[in-house]
């Protein structure tokens, strides 16, 4: 990994693991499934080593991510009364302002983190946007410790990277990528049944959404940009957020031609904004106009105010940005 201090980032993270008992566990909203899979994983290696944990958000773990070792029992145990925290780990998560309403951190907080706009204020903040995923760096944090892989650890870790390498399908695929989802199955990860869990486990109802969200695809720039949107009517018709299909945005790029594919998502509020891009653009820095972020490959923003005209401003600077 080529985050140079590690050691002494390292180092300060387990002093904080061994000076406290009761630690936060804290992703970014609408968490996916290296956000899910990190946070499972730490919840593991704390636990494993004594600790207690309390989930910030755990009710809004997507039911594909609810096969991750232990997060049944932990969603049965949520009802009850929660330890006040003495510590908090943000993982996957640029900046506490990603999480989801009412994070309140508590004590030392520590950041583990792959995004290249990360901006978090952590008294502890690793960050490597060289990394696969959140996944990637806890593996590597628990190897030059000599922590021991357990396979509920495996399991969690394989998931994180399986989901944000696209299946090892995307530019963040590493020959060490690799090699660590090797040593993960040695362990116990059992990839086919992971990806049948994170991938074959759909809504039907998600189906003919995104059906209906393909059949709407709009194209511009000669076929290199490609938009479609879920407006709140068509998601209620088709069974609500839980219907709302994953990573839809980066189907919708894989058409010939495609440079950049953009979904917009509307809320009570405003919109929410995916970019995927192929190859050339930095949709990380075409999200950060709208003061979102993410990678170079793929962003996201929420805006507020009204849906026409937001989604009118996002084109225009895509479109921009696709002229460049
Ligand atoms: P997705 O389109 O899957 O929601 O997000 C793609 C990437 O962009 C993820 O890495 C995600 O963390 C990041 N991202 C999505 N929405 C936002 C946002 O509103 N702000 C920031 N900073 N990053 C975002
Ligand atoms: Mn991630």
């Amino acid at each position: 990994m080529p985050i140079e201090n590690l050691k002494s980032l390292s180092d300060a993270m387990f002093g904080i693991i061994g000076s406290n008992q009761v630690f936060l566990l804290a992703g970014h909203k609408r968490p996916d499934g290296d956000s899910m899979g990190a946070q499972a994983a730490l919840a593991h290696i704390l636990r494993d080593m004594g600790k207690t944990i309390v989930w910030h958000d755990l009710n809004a773990c997507p039911p594909a991510y609810r096969f991750l070792p232990g997060i049944e029992a932990d969603l049965a145990r949520a009802k009850e009364p929660q330890p006040k925290p003495d510590a908090t780990f943000l993982l996957d998560c640029s900046s506490t302002e990603r999480v989801a309403p009412g994070f309140a951190p508590q004590g030392p907080t520590v950041c583990i983190d792959h995004h290249q706009t990360n901006q978090a204020t952590t008294d502890v903040n690793i960050v490597d946007p060289a990394a696969s995923s959140t996944g990637e760096m806890l593996y590597e944090i628990l190897e030059a410790r000599g922590l021991p892989l357990t396979e509920a650890v495996a399991t969690c870790l394989y998931t994180s990277i399986l989901t944000d390498t696209g299946s090892f399908r995307y530019s963040n695929t590493t020959g060490r990528v690799m090699a660590i989802a090797g040593r993960l199955i040695e362990a116990g990860a059992d990839p086919a049944a992971i990806a049948r869990a994170c991938f074959e486990n759909r809504e039907p109802a998600s189906l003919i959404l995104e059906g209906a969200v393909l059949a709407d695809l709009r194209y511009e720039c000669a076929g290199r940009l490609v938009w479609s949107e879920i407006r709140l009517d068509r998601l209620a018709a088709h069974g609500g957020e839980a219907s709302e299909p994953e990573d839809l945005v980066s189907k919708m790029r894989s058409a010939r031609g495609v440079e950049v594919s953009i979904l917009f998502k509307e809320t009570p509020t405003g919109l929410r904004v995916s970019f995927r891009s192929k190859h050339v653009v930095d949709v990380a820095a075409l999200a950060g106009r709208f003061e979102g972020g993410g990678h170079a490959r793929a962003a996201g923003a929420e805006l507020t105010g009204g849906y026409d005209d937001l989604r009118r401003q996002v084109l225009e600077t895509a479109r921009a940005f696709m002229a460049q």
